[in-house]
């Protein structure tokens, strides 16, 4: 087994891992960190939660060690990310990183006043990460220099191009020097993507890994079918219960995060919600006020909840059914983080049982299915198949593995729903035609039954098995 010892990194960055935690370093951290400390370019096909941001961090720091400090206004190191709690995950993973070193880092985004981003950058620095729009505005003002770049990152480019921003990310790349080393980072590569890497890239060396956030064991899942109407007292009726500690909500809209987040503190329990059209330092507070136990529910949509590291999160609620299926499983790897365990509950209303059955063809389990408490609305049975059953994906209680989703979202059209518009993106037209890469299960001959009340061989809960070996250990 690889040990970062073995990887060539210096003392300062080895007694930082010591000091991190981890024992081992993940795939992607094997087989990253030498070429990259050697200069070379990167494409890595991996995804938040891989270990990635160590994987580019711990040899940039190295490369950067090993030159004299930036001149003003000159940025050594720029690493592009799609969203600002991303970039300042990764901008405190630098800092964590390099405790032991002497370098200077600053984030920037949109959103927050921009003189203190300003004032770092007037003195230089030697990683800038940022979201790509606030650089444009810093350069097209003189504060910020980017010609002498010496290393480039692009993280979840994929996702850049989701938002909007890959013609931002182009202007950016124009003022970078020829002459760089880039590396390049995507969970997924459609055309126009690929054909970016192509532009950028001079014989990378090519890196594929698989999502750990997608084969996290201990997750037991669970499903209530339950009329819209009768959601917030369903949500209501299970926070009756002190198990739920610290428990993260999925809304589809940014509005219908807001409203429930009101709900939920007029019936005490204290609650934030974080969306893209939250202010910079409203989504801060809130996920402080989480991670710091402050808030035990946090209301998220599943853009804003992207890259969210917070552990101990003991239930994800999916208060909606995502549009896009494979969201569910990104939502519950959100828990059972770290070795802890975790739930996941989610709400199917009539409306959303095509969203539901997406879910559980990607996933290929049934989800168990729990009564709903007395007195909360929930909807008439699902009419039978023409089979005359619903066919059961896997009518056991056996352990099968999570599948990554392979398909995310690529080029698209625009959003499904209108009113989703910044949240969901459209479903890739091949994730959209099927399930990926691993086609459901046959249709199993055991009956399923159909109601709301728990099917008789339903486990209480399902374990997704494999538990990622690199996981650190909890100081
Ligand atoms: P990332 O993919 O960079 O967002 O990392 C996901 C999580 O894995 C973060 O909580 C990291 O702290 C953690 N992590 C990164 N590298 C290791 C490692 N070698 N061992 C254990 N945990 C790690």
């Amino acid at each position: 087994m690889s040990r970062f010892e073995d990887l060539g990194l210096i003392d300062p960055l080895l007694r930082a891992v010591k000091e991190e935690g981890y024992d081992t370093p993940t795939p992607i951290q094997q087989r990253t960190i030498k070429p990259v400390a050697e200069g070379k370019d990167l494409l890595g096909v991996a995804q938040t939660g891989t270990g990635k941001t160590a994987a580019f961090a711990l040899p940039i720091l190295q490369r950067l060690n090993a030159v004299p400090m930036p001149s003003p206004r000159h940025v050594r190191v720029l690493v592009l990310s799609p969203t600002r709690e991303l970039a300042s995950q990764i901008g405190e993973s630098f800092a964590r990183y390099g405790r032991f070193l002497h370098f200077r880092h600053t984030v920037v985004f949109g959103g927050v006043g921009q003189n203190p981003q300003a004032t770092a950058l007037r003195h230089g620095v030697d990683v800038l990460v940022a979201t790509p729009g606030r650089p444009l505005d810093l350069i097209e003002q003189g504060i910020a220099k980017l010609d002498k770049v010496g290393i480039f990152v692009l993280d979840e480019a994929d996702r850049m191009l989701d938002m909007g921003f890959i013609h931002d990310v182009r202007r950016i790349i124009g003022k970078l020097p020829k002459q760089r080393q880039t590396l390049f980072f995507s969970a997924t590569m459609p055309q126009e993507i690929q054909a970016l890497s192509k532009d950028i890239l001079t014989n990378p060396v090519r890196i594929e890994v698989t999502p750990p956030a997608t084969t996290v064991e201990k997750i037991s899942q669970s499903l209530y079918h339950v009329d819209r109407h009768g959601k917030f007292g369903l949500l209501r009726k299970l926070l009756q219960d002190p198990s739920l500690k610290r428990t993260l909500v999925f809304t589809r809209t940014k509005r219908g995060a807001n409203k429930l987040a009101e709900q939920l503190n007029a019936a005490f329990v204290k609650a934030d919600a974080i969306h893209g059209n939250k202010a910079q330092s409203a989504r801060e507070r809130a996920l402080e006020n989480f991670k710091r136990g402050l808030s035990r529910v946090l209301v998220a949509t599943d853009i804003a909840a992207r890259g969210i590291d917070v552990d101990g999160v003991s239930h994800v609620v999916n208060y909606d059914m995502p549009d896009v299926p494979e969201n569910y499983v990104h939502r519950i790897g959100r828990t059972a983080r770290a070795g802890a365990e975790g739930s996941a509950i989610a709400f199917c209303s009539p409306e959303e049982r095509d969203e539901l059955k997406a879910v559980e063809r990607l996933i290929r389990l049934r989800i168990p299915v729990r009564p709903v408490p007395a007195g909360i609305a929930h909807p008439a049975p699902e009419p039978p198949s023409p089979h005359g059953q619903r066919p059961a994906l896997q009518a056991h209680a056996g352990h099968r593995q999570v599948q990554p989703p392979q398909h995310r979202p690529g080029p698209h059209p625009g959003p499904r729903h209108p009113a989703h518009a910044g949240q969901s993106p459209a479903p890739h037209p091949a994730s959209a035609a099927g399930p990926g890469p691993n086609p459901p299960a046959p249709p199993s001959p055991a009956p399923a039954p159909q109601s709301h009340a728990p099917r008789p061989n339903a486990p209480s809960h399902h374990s997704v098995p494999r538990r990622i070996a690199w996981r650190k250990h909890r100081r």
